[in-house]
């Protein structure tokens, strides 16, 4: 008889929730757990969980109500419900009075000791709420499944101390901890030596401000990412998120002057306005955060910036907002993740008057992404006839892409899968809709 137990994880938000699934998955495959895509066939089922916004939290709730049917069908099904929407006050005691067939309710601080909960249910099949107001501890040495072929993520630090008015992370990620240099380097080596990424993307809420908790006067990212470069191996460097506060000069030359640091940065702007950033607590303005790009621009060849805006922020007026679409014209994003602002339960923003109406938000949000979809295509439309150094991958969709080193992608149409994790020359023959199309030069 085929005894194998399957697990079935879906994770909501951000790459921080992502890297900590992979971690799920790997203690769920040290008890023997096999993963399985159906969570018809599933043994345990973990939601791993975002509280960014309500209604990605109303989408959770419906679908944990999905789960009772499962459970009705067997009886034995372990559900895990963790992340930030657990780490909430009230919430584990919510979810247990709403589905009272939860087998496990765990927040992020102590998410690390899944296993052990997990062991100590079977034992004693009864509900456990473990959620703990105290941080979370740094756990090393942990057993992390990535799936990936690509990119690998690692945690540099949790938490943040920088609460920004709309966002609740502080409050269900606690303050800033920051992973020891030896720690980073040694997973980092280790990935290296596999020979199977072609980037590590290092990971935190505000990467630019690691290792200020450890008050030495020496660590800062800019030390941590000496060590990293120094590493050998083929792999570049990229990093999420950061907060144009905290990002230096110094890590402006710093990738400047280093191959193996990734050209595409992200860097989150929210609005335009200085009047909006105020109200945001971002605590920078729209001025100095274009002198912040046109210093970059004018240092990093190649460059490729991202960006998060939130429109519809309380008290946003038209003006406001038209100077969110001048930012974004002048800074050339290559994309952008917008948002609609919603409001959160828990943050101050979610008590400003003049909460800006939805369909005003709904308009503002269409024009933003008209005027993103029309400054890529200018930037796409740039790069044809251009030929450029890249790595060939397989996309998501099964297709032979080449990747340039600022994280465009170019349909590969002359060559084979041979080639993939290669790099080479690629010449843009052509942009197909919003496609570049390309040939590998021999
Ligand atoms: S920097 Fe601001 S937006 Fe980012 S996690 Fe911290 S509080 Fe939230």
């Amino acid at each position: 008889m085929d005894n194998t137990q399957f697990y079935f994880i879906e994770t909501f938000g951000c790459q921080m929730n992502v890297h900590d699934s992979e971690k799920i998955a790997g203690m769920l495959r040290d008890l023997g757990y096999v993963e399985t895509k159906d969570k018809n066939n599933a043994d345990i089922i973990v939601f791993n969980t975002c509280c960014i916004r309500e209604t990605a939290e109303s989408k959770i709730m419906a679908k944990i109500g999905d789960l009772k049917a499962l459970k009705a069908r067997n009886k034995n099904l372990i559900t895990v419900i963790c992340g930030c929407m657990t780490q909430q006050r009230g919430m584990a005691e919510l979810l247990k009075k709403r589905f009272p067939f939860l087998s496990i309710v765990i927040g992020t601080h102590n998410l690390d000791r899944l296993e052990e909960y997990i062991v100590s249910y079977k034992k004693q099949k009864k509900f456990q709420n473990i959620v703990w107001d105290k941080e979370q501890e740094i756990t090393e040495n942990q057993k992390i499944y990535r799936d990936s072929t690509n990119h690998a993520f690692v945690n540099i630090m949790y938490g943040c101390n920088n609460f920004c008015s709309y966002c609740i992370v502080p409050y269900v990620r606690g303050r800033e901890r920051s992973r020891s240099v030896d720690e980073i380097v040694k997973e980092v080596k280790s990935l290296a030596q596999q020979n199977r990424y072609s980037e590590i993307v290092l990971l935190g809420q505000n990467v630019n401000s690691y290792g200020q908790d450890f008050k030495d006067g020496v660590t800062n990212f800019v030390y941590l990412l000496d060590k990293l470069c120094k590493i050998q191996g083929d792999f570049k460097i990229s990093f999420m998120s950061s907060h144009p506060k905290d990002f230096s000069s110094e890590l402006v030359d710093f990738i400047a002057s280093h191959q193996k640091m990734s050209r595409a940065i992200h860097l989150p702007v929210q609005s335009g306005s200085s009047r909006i950033l105020k109200l945001m607590n971002r605590r920078y303005t729209a001025e100095a955060y274009k002198s912040l790009v046109d210093d970059m621009y004018a240092k990093i060849s190649g460059l490729s910036l991202t960006t998060d805006i939130i429109v519809g922020f309380p008290g946003e007026t038209e003006d406001d907002f038209l100077q969110t679409c001048d930012l974004v014209k002048y800074c050339k994003f290559s994309s952008i993740f917008g948002f609609v602002y919603s409001k959160r339960n828990g943050t101050p923003a979610a008590k400003f008057e003049n909460q800006v109406p939805y369909k005003v938000k709904k308009d503002r949000i269409t024009r933003l992404f008209a005027l993103e979809h029309q400054l890529q295509k200018e930037e796409l439309l740039s790069m044809v006839g251009k030929t450029f150094d890249c790595i060939a991958e397989i996309n998501d969709k099964g297709f032979l892409v080449a990747k340039t080193e600022n994280h465009k992608s170019i349909k590969i149409v002359n060559g084979n899968k041979s080639i993939c994790g290669e790099k080479c020359k690629v010449k843009v023959k052509a942009l197909d809709e919003k496609e570049l199309l390309g040939e590998v030069l021999k």
